[in-house]
């Protein structure tokens, strides 16, 4: 397989709950695996997060586990013949006393304070924006509205309101237990739906972290920008997180569709300004849950996407529920590819317009920027925490990075990097011994080949995190 900087986010579902075809996905260029917890039981992601670590261990990769917990979001409940077929000027309630079943005239709703959050006059979309109501009045706890755009309304689909305005806490009762399930499995990347500031996000990380105590974890932190109300925080939002995740489609719906591409280059450039991931998601292959071939437009979005910069391109209901699971990553694995192999390296090549203070860091840049000059082969970066990476890994260039840990944890981590290669190697060894050891895996691999040059960072003594400080130019021998 080629190498290709730019990672694959596959969310797992029925159409890939399947050990043979999990293991042909990573294999065709899946780098992390998201377990959506908006379906399914506990027991569920147990078995699912087995199943990924099985599946990556006969693929000989390390992967991620991302465990995407459901948040807030507003649903109906269920309707008595499962759905409804709304026409455009009736008369619909949603009501959050209704226990029984939904019908034709109105709905349950699992988010009880709907009625204390909208008004006459709002406008609510359901199912991914495909029917809209306006609210007429709200009754007590029953929200009265008229279709405005009628559909077909299924059991349990979701209701955002236009313009944002909900005030449900990021983080459920649901998600506290799940955040509990997902650490006893030790996902490494935990998403935070519907965030709304940095304390969503800290409260977050304070119960990840607690809940990971006990396996000796700390998993990394993704905001889910997906709120009207998250973009005049986005700075405080990205300084509480490791990384975020451009949620385009909830955020379509509050910010209208028009508005998400500007918002996708916006936030892609703060977050490598401010040293986090990002990832892009939703719809990117949406016609390939029923298509063995993306249509032009998908094409030029995940391409686009790869030319904005994102760490990752990520794939939702086409590998959960599509009929093309890995004909969908095999798809975008090549036009990654092709995007990178177009990329205008120049851009970022002088590595300007960044300060730094620390020694770690400095050592980052330096490597880069000698790498860049010296035309070498590879970048490597021994490396505890996976910072140096990280840093390295924030600015656009066209030699690959390899990071090798001796740590699992940070090497499955650094797998969303955006052109870094994790590989695990024991650095507990004096400096000389790992320096040589670590040629031999370049060599091993096909990397480098006698007469190579290529520039490599460590810290000294070795092994302690954050403590990088020496840079070495080597030629292959
Ligand atoms: P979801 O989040 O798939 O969990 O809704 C992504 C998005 O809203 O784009
Ligand atoms: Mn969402």
């Amino acid at each position: 397989m080629t190498r290709r900087a730019t990672k694959i986010v596959a969310t797992l579902g029925p159409a890939s709950s399947d050990p043979a075809l999990l293991e042909q996905m990573i294999r065709a260029g899946v780098s992390v695996v998201r377990l959506n917890f908006s379906h399914g039981k506990a027991q569920d992601h147990i078995d699912r997060a087995r199943m990924v670590r099985e599946a990556a261990a006969r693929a000989g990769r390390e992967v991620a586990i991302m465990a995407d917990l459901q948040g807030p979001k507003i649903r109906v409940g269920k309707f008595a013949e499962n759905k409804v077929r709304l026409e455009t000027g009736q008369k619909f309630v949603l009501d959050a006393t209704r226990t029984d079943l939904g019908d034709i005239n109105g709905v349950g709703l699992d988010y009880k304070e709907l009625p204390q959050d909208v008004k006459a006059g709002d406008v609510l979309l359901l199912n991914d924006g495909l029917i809209i109501m306006q609210v007429d009045a709200v009754k007590g706890e029953a929200v009265h509205c008229t279709v405005t755009m009628g559909g077909e309304l299924s059991n349990n689909k979701g209701i955002n309101k236009k313009g944002g305005g909900l005030t449900a806490p990021a983080l459920t009762a649901k998600d506290m237990e799940d955040i509990k399930t997902a650490m006893s499995f030790q996902a490494d990347y935990v998403a935070v739906s519907f965030p709304q500031n940095a304390t969503d996000m800290e409260m977050a990380r304070q119960l990840c972290n607690v809940a990971a105590a006990e396996y000796n974890h700390k998993p990394l932190l993704i905001a889910k920008i997906e709120r009207a109300e998250a973009i005049p925080k986005l700075e405080e939002i990205l300084r509480a997180s490791d990384s975020i995740m451009v949620a385009r489609g909830d955020l379509a719906i509050e910010v209208g569709n028009a508005a998400v591409p500007a918002l996708q280059k916006r936030m892609i450039k703060m977050a490598h300004e401010m040293d986090k991931t990002v990832i892009t998601a939703t719809h990117m292959m949406e016609s390939m849950i029923n298509n063995p071939m993306p249509t032009r437009a998908e094409v030029s979005d995940v391409a686009n996407a790869v030319l904005d910069g994102s760490d990752a391109v990520m794939t939702s209901a086409e590998t959960a529920a599509g009929k093309f699971p890995l004909e969908t990553v095999i798809e975008m694995a090549s036009i990654c590819k092709a995007a990178e192999d177009a990329e205008d390296v120049k851009l970022d090549a002088d590595f300007s317009g960044k300060s730094f203070s620390r020694i770690d860091q400095s050592v980052a840049m330096g490597a880069l920027f000698t790498a860049y000059h010296l035309g070498a082969k590879a970048i490597v970066a021994l490396t505890d925490s996976g910072s140096t990476a990280l840093w390295m890994s924030r600015h656009r260039i066209h030699i690959p990075i390899y990071a090798l840990t001796p740590k699992v944890a940070t090497q499955r981590k650094m797998t969303l990097y955006r052109n870094v290669s994790p590989l695990l190697m024991d650095t507990s060894a004096d400096r000389d011994t790992a320096l040589a050891q670590a040629e031999k895996h370049l060599k091993d691999r096909g990397i480098v080949q006698s007469g190579d040059i290529y520039v490599i960072t460590c810290g000294e003594p070795m092994g302690s995190p954050g403590g990088t400080n020496m840079l070495k130019i080597c030629r292959v021998s």
